[in-house]
């Protein structure tokens, strides 16, 4: 049996994969078992943020693999604490708390802002309200929090407390409030639900009737977050301060890990047992995120995450078949006329590793891409749209 033939009998089908089995890559290029050459814009979904096999980072977790593989977190790990060190330095938040994936870090901030709660207001205080269109997840708890009711199926019962809010409108937001309200989670620019950029005031305003009312703001930025949208964290583009923020695709820079972090009057309200994961903080996972800031987190490199996000913006929408790009940065979703999907399958043919968000084509390339491999990209999609159109 091949990969496909394999994967198709042995692995539980919860995706509908492209017909393409990928072997090996380096920076933005990719290979697959054919030696097929493919220009990668997705990243892995915005998490290999340097690209295929970053020298340095290569480097990094080779030589904590070989140092020490994994410890318990009953050990201190100097990985872990440089990691939460730069994270909280970067962010003036106070603390973090390590895990492996996004919807683990949600879960994690959705138990510290209940938490808090609980011990301040006691526990009928628990609801959160997060927006519609939003995604935070996969688990039981964190598909209850995301607001689209597509995502609330099969798995009855989902966890309860949560209400839904219109984005941008703060009536509905203020609607939703009431003596249970806990906190407000949301992303600045919604990823899966089609890179909707959220208004500046809207947020703005959320962040202040959160503040007014000892509501906790929680800000998923685990797609947004470290340099994608060219601030090393989404919300800076909003002057605004979360009590609570979610990272993960893009920190570990290809190996698995998902952090919550929270600022100053948080910082304590969890104690031993309240919270675990076996594997959070791992080392080598660390020494990866730790080589990922090193290398994302100054003016120079998240500047030019902009300026190459600006050039492609304008290639894009040059194109005939782009109707309008959403984007900051380099998180980019692109409205064409036609399926997505169906588009997405046919650049991926041509040698364009590209994904999907509803029915846009989005974009979220390694952040170390040039300007001449956007432009290798946007010529393989302009061929593709041409294509389709005949
Ligand atoms: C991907 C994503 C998640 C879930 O992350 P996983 O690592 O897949 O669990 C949560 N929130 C947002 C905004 C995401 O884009």
């Amino acid at each position: 049996m091949n990969t496909k033939e394999k994967d198709l009998k042995y692995i539980m089908h919860t995706y509908g994969r492209y017909d393409v089995a990928l072997k090996s890559g380096k920076g933005v290029t990719a290979f697959d078992e054919d030696g097929k050459r493919y220009i990668d814009v997705s990243s892995g979904i915005g998490v290999n943020s340097l690209g295929y096999c970053d020298d340095g980072w290569v480097k990094a977790i080779t030589e904590q693999a070989s140092a020490i593989q994994h410890m318990s977190n009953y050990f201190y790990s100097k990985q872990a604490s440089d990691l939460a060190e730069k994270l909280c330095t970067l962010t003036g938040l106070a603390k973090v708390c390590f895990g492996n994936s996004g919807a683990e870090a949600n879960e994690c901030a959705i138990k510290i802002a209940r938490k808090y709660s609980f011990d301040k207001y006691g526990a009928e205080r628990n609801e959160i309200i997060t927006l519609k269109n939003s995604f935070h997840g996969r688990t039981v708890t964190t598909l209850a929090a995301t607001g689209q009711e597509v995502f609330h199926n099969f798995f009855f019962p989902f966890t309860k407390g949560f209400k839904y809010a219109e984005p941008n409108d703060l009536d509905d937001v203020k609607n939703n409030i009431d003596e249970k309200t806990c906190a407000i989670m949301l992303e600045v620019v919604q990823g899966e639900g089609g890179v909707n950029i959220l208004d500046k005031d809207f947020v703005q305003s959320v962040a202040k009737i959160c503040a007014d009312n000892d509501i906790l703001l929680i800000i998923d930025e685990v797609q947004t977050g470290v340099g994608r949208t060219g601030k090393l964290f989404a919300h800076e583009h909003y002057d605004v301060k979360p009590d609570l923020m979610t990272v993960a695709k893009g920190l570990g820079g290809g190996l698995p890990i998902g952090v919550c972090l929270c600022g100053e009057k948080l910082k304590d309200v969890m104690s031993p047992s309240t919270h675990g994961t076996t594997f959070g903080a791992n080392p080598v996972v660390c020494a990866g995120a730790n080589y990922v800031l090193d290398t994302i987190a100054n003016e120079e490199f998240l500047n030019k995450v902009e300026e190459k996000g600006a050039f492609l913006e304008e290639k894009l929408l040059e194109l005939e078949g782009v109707k309008s790009v959403h984007r900051l940065g380099l998180m980019v979703g692109i409205e064409i006329d036609g399926d997505a999907h169906d588009i997405a399958a046919k650049c991926i043919q041509n040698g364009l590793l590209i994904i999907t968000a509803k029915n846009l084509l989005r974009m979220l390339p390694p952040l170390i891409i040039t300007k001449d491999e956007l432009c290798e990209a946007v010529n393989i999609l302009e061929k593709t749209l041409k294509e389709n159109e005949q």
